[in-house]
């Protein structure tokens, strides 16, 4: 029946016809509070969430999902990979060559924040990129692109923010610090199955900034799609439940068109049958 998972206060949660469960003991202690272990589990969230559906609340929920205040969906995962270039029109207006294989970068685990955290502009050249995060369910290495949706538990929204002149200040560029400044990474509300969304290979994204959409394209439109990109890091590195996948912005982004974030702006960040980011730069 899908799930959709989160986390409050660092514990998993499901959020389930509105209202929102703790995973350990809606799950009678059966599941693990930590949303990277629970994540592990994604059959039996699957399983769980079908049995709160069904059992008309009696799972002691914490709250409406509009009520509760979330965390990024997995706060601490082991490795948060971010991919560059990879919409056609981006590559284009960032003056760069299409890549023959991905371009690969980290942002470190501490910058990730939930889907309303406020996101403090720490430099001048802080720019937005929506993106779909994939969400590593099962570990694995060296999986056939025709086998990679099995490993995912389920897709998210991200908000890679950048701080452009950090990502470019050495030569090569080394893009991880630029991405990592803290706030840089909202994410959330929640990691929906696939199953949940109308088609796992074609989302919209959409970005606004005070309302004013700058970017707003297909996952389809990818130049490498989640299964490729699955495939291709395990191909070289272990993928551990509750891996996050950034998997790349459309066009659009600030760099273009000189327009960065300032303290006020307020960001919304949205793709289709997953959900939507809320963030106010201060
Ligand atoms: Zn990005």
């Amino acid at each position: 029946m899908g799930f959709r998972m989160g986390s409050v206060d660092g514990r998993a949660v499901l959020a389930v016809d509105d209202v929102v469960y703790d995973v350990e003991r809606a799950s009678g202690g059966a599941l693990p509070s930590s949303p990277r272990r629970a994540i592990a589990q994604h059959a039996a969230l699957h399983e769980l969430s079908a049995r709160l559906s069904a059992s008309d609340r009696d799972g002691a929920p914490l709250g409406p999902t509009a009520e509760v205040l979330l965390g990024p969906p997995v706060p601490w995962p082991r490795q948060v990979f971010g991919i560059g270039l990879n919409y056609r029109l981006h590559a284009a207006e960032s003056g760069s060559e299409l890549p023959s294989v991905p371009l690969v970068f980290t942002k470190f685990q501490g910058c990730l924040v939930g889907p309303t955290a406020d996101i403090p502009v720490a430099a001048p050249t802080t720019d937005y990129e929506a993106e779909l995060v994939v969400v590593i369910g099962t570990g694995c290495k060296d999986v056939e692109t025709a086998d990679a949706w099995d490993v995912v538990a389920g897709l998210t929204v991200g908000q890679d923010v950048s701080d452009r002149d950090l990502q470019y200040a050495t030569k090569p560029a080394q893009f991880s610090l630029g991405k990592s400044r803290d706030g840089y990474g909202p994410v959330g509300p929640f990691v929906v199955s696939p199953d949940l969304v109308p088609d796992r290979n074609a989302l919209s994204v959409r970005c606004e900034v005070n309302g004013d959409v700058r970017q707003a394209d297909s996952t389809a439109n990818m130049i490498f799609g989640v299964a490729e990109l699955v495939s291709y890091l395990s191909s070289i590195l272990t993928l551990h439940p509750g891996d996050l996948i950034f998997t790349g912005t459309p066009a659009g982004v600030g760099r273009t068109t000189g327009r960065y974030l300032q303290a006020g702006d307020a960001v919304t960040t949205t793709i289709e049958g997953i959900g939507t980011l809320s963030n106010r730069c201060v």
